[in-house]
C-alpha cells in the first residue's frame, strides 16, 4: 500500500510499505481516507520527540483519521464493508486498574496510533483496528468532519474535567485547531465569557468567528488590561492550547484566586516552569489533560445533535505524495493555516 513514511527530521517520503495483516476477530481493516495533522505529530516531526518517547525511523505518523470499512473480522455485528467511520486511535486494555476505574486513556497497556511500539500511524491507504474503535458518520458529513471528532474529543473530555461553566469567565491560551475545538466544545456544553489569546491575526478571526468574546494578541502590551475591564476579578478557568511557556505565566496572571488551570498543550521542552508565589498565594490548581478517555463517540453525537460545522477550521487539504509540504505548512504556520488534512482516498 502507499504510505508517507517519516525517514529522518523534517522528512516525509512517498512510499510502498507492506499492506497490513487481514482483520483478527473483533477487528475490522480500514481504508483511509483523510487524515489530520496534530500538534503532536508536529514535534515527532521537528524533533523526533515527545518527552520519553522517541521516533526510529523510518515510521509513519497520523493518529487523527476519518476511514471506510474495507473488511471485517469474525464476531464484528456492528460495522459492514462500506460503512463510514470516525477513528479513535487509542487500544486500551479494559481490564488494568485504570481502565476499570473509567479512565481508559492512562491505560496500563494502552496502544495508540503512530507511537513506536504500540500500533502504526495512519497516514497509509489501510489500517486494522478494533471495531469498538470505529464510530459510524452520517453520510452527509465531509471525511474531514469525521476526521475532527478526534481533536474534537480531546476538547470535549477537558471541557467535562472542567464541570459545569455556566457564566464563568473563560480564558483559552492558543486558537490552534485545540484552542478552537475547544471554543467550540465550550459553545456547545453553555454559555460562558471566553477571552481568548492567539498571535496569529487569522487564527483569532476564526476564534470570534465561533463566538469568542475577547480576542487578542499575547504580544500586545494592551492585552492584560483589557481582559481585567471585563473580568476585573479575573478569570475563573483558563485552558491552555499552546504548549508555550509564556502561556503558563499568562494564565497565572489572568485567573482569579482559587482558579483552575487546564494544560492540554504539548511542551516542546521536558519541564514545564511556573511562578511559585502566583501559584501559591493564589491557591491556583493545575490539572493537565491528556489525550480523550473514550469521549470520541459522545463528541460524534454532540456535533450531530448541535449540526457543529468543523469544515471553516479545515484550512488546507494535501494529497498523501505531498506529505512533506502538508507538514512544512502546517510546523512553519504557512499561508494561513490552521487545520491541515491529507486526504488519501479518492
Ligand atoms: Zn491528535
Ligand atoms: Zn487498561
Amino acid at each position: 500500500m502507499k504510505a508517507a513514511l517519516f525517514t529522518d527530521l523534517r522528512t516525509m517520503v512517498p512510499a510502498e510499505i507492506p499492506d497490513p495483516a487481514p482483520p483478527g476477530p473483533g477487528e475490522v481493516l480500514l481504508r483511509i481516507e483523510e487524515v489530520g495533522i496534530c500538534g503532536s505529530d508536529l514535534h515527532y516531526y521537528r524533533t523526533g520527540r515527545i518527552g520519553s518517547q522517541v521516533m526510529s525511523f523510518p515510521t509513519t505518523l497520523g493518529h487523527e483519521c476519518a476511514a471506510t470499512v474495507e473488511a471485517v473480522g469474525e464476531g464484528v455485528a456492528r460495522l459492514r464493508p462500506g460503512d463510514r467511520v470516525a477513528v479513535d486511535p487509542a487500544i486500551s486494555c479494559g481490564t488494568c486498574d485504570q481502565c476499570r476505574c473509567g479512565r481508559l486513556h492512562t491505560c496500563r497497556h494502552v496502544k495508540f496510533m503512530a507511537v513506536a511500539g504500540q500500533l502504526p500511524g495512519c497516514l497509509c491507504e489501510f489500517a486494522v483496528m478494533p471495531e469498538a474503535c470505529c464510530f459510524l458518520i452520517s453520510d452527509t458529513w465531509t471525511w474531514g468532519q469525521g476526521v475532527m471528532m478526534e481533536p474534537f474529543a480531546i476538547c470535549l473530555y477537558a471541557a467535562k474535567l472542567a464541570g459545569d461553566l455556566t457564566g464563568q469567565a473563560v480564558g483559552i491560551l492558543g486558537a490552534g485547531p485545540i484552542g478552537l475545538c475547544l471554543l467550540t466544545a465550550l459553545n456547545a456544553r453553555g454559555p460562558s465569557h471566553v477571552v481568548v489569546t492567539e498571535p496569529l491575526t487569522w487564527r483569532r478571526r476564526h476564534a470570534q468567528n465561533l463566538g469568542a468574546e475577547w480576542t487578542g494578541d499575547p504580544r500586545d502590551p494592551e492585552w492584560e488590561a483589557e481582559v481585567a475591564e471585563q473580568h476585573p476579578e479575573g478569570l475563573d478557568v483558563v485552558f491552555e492550547c499552546a504548549g508555550e511557556p509564556s502561556a503558563y505565566d499568562d494564565a497565572l496572571r489572568l485567573l482569579r484566586p482559587g482558579g483552575r488551570l487546564f494544560v492540554l498543550g504539548i511542551p516542546e521542552h521536558d519541564r514545564m516552569s511556573f511562578d511559585a508565589d502566583l501559584l501559591r498565594r493564589k491557591e491556583l490548581s493545575i490539572h493537565m489533560v491528556r489525550r480523550q478517555n473514550d469521549c470520541t463517540h459522545e463528541a460524534l453525537e454532540l456535533a450531530e445533535a448541535r449540526g457543529i460545522d468543523f469544515e471553516p477550521m479545515i484550512t488546507h487539504r494535501f494529497p498523501l505524495d505531498q506529505a512533506q509540504k502538508a507538514f512544512d505548512t502546517v510546523a512553519d504556520y504557512r499561508d494561513g493555516v490552521v487545520k491541515a488534512l491529507i486526504t488519501i482516498g479518492r
